[in-house]
């Protein structure tokens, strides 16, 4: 696991940039001193932070999100204040229909809060135009849910290839094809899954598919992972084993990740458990 070969993270040069997403540095208190946003990525060993667990990377301040159905409102979360450091393994858990699904999509910026904020490296990232936050989930985000979202007609290789292929453009990527490939092949190394590059997702168990979701979420090297109920549909040995990549994920390559969880068991092999408890987080 530590041993992963140095790859400069996509688009270092060139192809989507940044400053493209022009963020919002966030005042004091809320974020810290704004950290050179641009290029923190090339100079870093993959996966890996300088100063884990000293620096918040991900927070959410003040979040309500509420559903509307024709004329019935679902207040969900209601003034959810949460900051994460760099480099922990942070567990949200709530029981189902808490809003733990909801409040991840607002961190990844799937979705945005009705008010309140949401800040990453002490940007505000809530309100940014779409442009800006597909940038961001491609880039800086990995995402790894319940139902895996394997894209049925790739091969393994070509699903963890794919937020390459999106995020580069087709010139793009073809120039670094074969970087991609080898950073590709090496995270289903990394996952466990080298011996499977040409499967397509029906030919893979449910703890297969969820490696190459993991795999595909790591290619580009997030800052975050997101996990939302990683292990929710595997049997508890496989689901112990996806626990297991994300400890060693977490604790070799110093990869910051909150995962959402109803499993207190799962929940508890976080550093840090955080409860959604009527919309707010419980007092710890
Ligand atoms: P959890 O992940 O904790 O199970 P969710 O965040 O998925 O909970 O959902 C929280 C609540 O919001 C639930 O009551 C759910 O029915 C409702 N909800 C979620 N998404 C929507 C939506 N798109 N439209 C309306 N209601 C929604
Ligand atoms: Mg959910």
């Amino acid at each position: 696991m530590s041993d992963i070969r140095s790859f400069e993270p996509p688009y270092a040069r060139g192809g989507l940039n940044l400053a493209d997403v022009a963020l919002t540095p966030v005042p004091r208190p809320y974020g810290l001193a704004p950290s050179q946003f641009v290029a923190p990525l090339v100079a870093r060993n993959p996966l890996a932070s300088s100063h884990p667990g000293t620096q918040e990377i991900i927070a959410a301040h003040y979040v309500r999100k509420s559903y509307r159905k024709a004329a019935i409102v679902i207040p969900v979360l209601q003034g959810v204040e949460l900051s994460i450091n760099e480099g922990e393994f942070v567990s949200i858990i709530g029981p189902s229909g808490c809003g733990k699904s909801t409040l991840l999509h607002l961190l990844c910026t799937l979705d945005a809060p009705d008010s309140g904020e949401v800040c990453f490296e002490g940007h505000r990232i809530d309100n940014l135009p779409t442009a800006g936050r597909d940038i961001l989930r491609n880039k800086y985000f990995g995402m790894v849910f319940q139902f895996y979202h394997l894209l049925p007609e790739l091969t393994t290789l070509e699903n963890v290839l794919a937020p390459a292929m999106i995020g580069e453009g087709v010139l793009g990527y073809l120039r670094r094809r074969r970087e991609y490939r080898d950073r590709a092949r090496e995270m289903l190394e990394l996952v466990g899954l080298g011996h499977r590059l040409k499967h397509k997702p029906r030919e893979l168990s449910g703890g297969e598919m969820q490696r190459t979701a993991i795999a595909r979420a790591l290619v580009s090297c997030p800052r975050v992972l997101l996990a939302d109920e990683p292990t929710g549909n595997l049997d508890k040995h496989t689901g112990e084993e996806i626990m297991a990549i994300l400890r060693r994920l977490n604790r070799e390559q110093k990869l910051t990740i909150v995962m959402v969880t109803h499993d207190q068991h799962i929940a508890d092999q976080a550093d840090r458990t955080v409860t959604l408890i009527d919309g707010r987080v419980a007092a710890a």
